[in-house]
């Protein structure tokens, strides 16, 4: 037992942090805006070789890394700058995974140990977790206050300003999403956050009753169901999304199709890219040509999955993420498996830092069809683009007893005048043409197919079944 933690020196959070000096290292908005959003490229360099030198000395204080990097045959002392990156081991998700520990939750790669260290006030979110324990995350007062100084600063890049309400459709629960999205609203963007959070806390019809009451210009959510959200708008309570006040959707938008989600509101849509681990990574300005990685916290690669070398502007890779900041569960070199590109040329917002594009999918969720490489999120991007359906999908993977494998993409109607043979045909046309490979479609009804996705009641939503891994018999 922690002797400091039973004696009554219960830390205090705001006496934890240094906040004075906290805003000099990471300027919220408006102040990053003028500097370090503005610096320039040897400024910035400088800076997060600094950053980086410093996460490296507290990563060699953490056994997970201990462990990962001097069985590769690192060494202290063996990163001397940005230039060495690449040098490091990278790792994934399944090495977290993997992570010895006899003492859940206090996981090897978090580096906090409460039977050594002296009490901190301390945060824990998860993974989301579809399958077996979700996997812990714990965060230090400074490791959020930055995530919370990032998210403050993205939503200010997509206008939010004092009293503004912004209502968050993301579970309050064990994922980092809608909490995170809380903090940073209320301590760094003077806005007021209405936390409704997904369909399963307050139901969609009421969510719409919110907003309309209270008119919050800003709507966080995934796409999927903000999409769901404006046809239950239009379709059920016969109110207009584009009536609504909201102006903002602030999303992970991925493929999904920007300007359907856009007409339908009335409003424009803001990419982001985040994690559970890490927070806000990257967003959008206004000018939407594009995700400014925010560099002064992160150091976000883009490479080769296979060869690991660095990809050029317009070329796709996968996500590998640094964080610069971190003090429990710093991460080095993470393997997000997550595909995008560096956007090629400037930004007209007059940023120096590099944009990515978009997220195209997860490379792990990638399922290779007679020889043809198919993300479910593309699949996606194709059925929100045809108005006749509602946007939502699911596509079943099964193995054929001939070996073959197919995968069957199931869509919810919108439009009954249409018969949905004909649909189905023009839409499985539409697939091969735009992916190269035939899929079969079946349509079903609205609402159809919310207990496969889970919709209406989580934020994480299921678009890949695969029945190939189930247990025969
Ligand atoms: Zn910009």
């Amino acid at each position: 037992m922690n002797q400091d933690a039973t004696a009554g020196n219960i830390p205090r959070y705001y006496q934890s942090l240094d906040f004075e000096a906290l805003w000099r290292d990471y300027p919220p908005a408006p102040d990053y805006f003028e500097g370090t959003y503005r610096m320039s490229r040897d400024a910035l360099r400088a800076m997060q070789e600094q950053r980086l030198l410093r996460q490296m000395e507290r990563a060699w204080q953490i056994p997970f890394y201990r462990r990962h990097w001097s069985a590769r045959g690192m060494q202290p002392g063996d990163i001397r700058g940005l230039d060495d990156l690449a040098k490091i081991p990278p790792f994934s998700v399944h090495d977290l995974r993997d992570s010895v520990t006899s003492n859940p939750p206090w996981v090897d790669y978090i580096g906090i140990d409460p039977a050594e260290h002296a009490p901190l006030p301390l945060i824990l979110q998860t993974s989301g977790g579809t399958t077996g324990l979700p996997r812990p995350m714990i965060f230090s007062p400074r490791d959020r206050e930055v995530m919370n100084i990032v998210t403050g600063r993205r939503l200010y890049m997509q206008g939010v300003r004092p009293f503004d309400l912004v209502q968050v459709a993301l579970s309050m629960g064990l994922t980092n999403g809608g909490v995170l999205a809380r903090e940073g609203i209320w301590k760094y963007t003077g806005a007021v956050p209405v936390m409704t959070g997904s369909g399963a806390q307050t139901p969609t019809r009421r969510q719409i009753e919110l907003l309309q009451a209270w008119k919050a210009k800003f709507l966080i959510g995934f796409p999927a169901y903000l999409r769901h959200m404006g046809l239950v708008a239009r379709e059920e309570l016969k109110i207009d999304p584009r009536e609504l006040p909201v102006k903002g959707l602030i999303v992970h938008l991925g493929v999904d199709d920007r300007a359907s989600l856009e007409e339908l509101w009335g409003a424009d849509a803001y990419d982001t890219y985040g994690c559970n681990e890490c927070g806000t990574m990257a967003a959008e300005c206004s000018h939407k040509r594009g995700m400014h990685v925010f560099e002064d916290a992160f150091v976000l690669e883009v490479n080769d999955p296979d060869t690991l070398q660095p990809k050029q502007a317009g070329e796709r890779g996968v996500v590998f993420i640094t964080t610069l900041f971190k003090y429990a569960a710093p991460m080095i070199r993470y393997n997000m498996n997550d595909v995008t590109s560096f956007a090629a040329g400037e930004c007209a917002c007059g940023s120096t830092h590099p944009r990515i594009t978009k997220i195209y999918g997860r490379s792990d969720n990638m399922v290779k069809l007679r020889g043809v490489n198919v993300f479910p999120e593309a699949i996606g991007a194709i059925v929100s683009e045809d108005r006749r359906l509602n946007g939502e999908y699911v596509c079943v993977l099964e193995g054929a007893d001939s070996g073959n494998e197919t995968m069957t993409v199931l869509v919810e109607t919108l439009d009954q005048s249409v018969p949905s043979d004909m649909l189905a045909a023009e839409l499985a046309d539409r697939l091969k043409e735009a992916l190269g490979v035939r899929l079969r479609v079946e349509t079903v009804a609205r609402g159809g197919l919310d207990h496969l996705t889970g919709l209406s009641a989580t934020s994480k939503i299921k678009r890949l079944i695969d029945k190939r891994r189930l247990p025969s018999g």
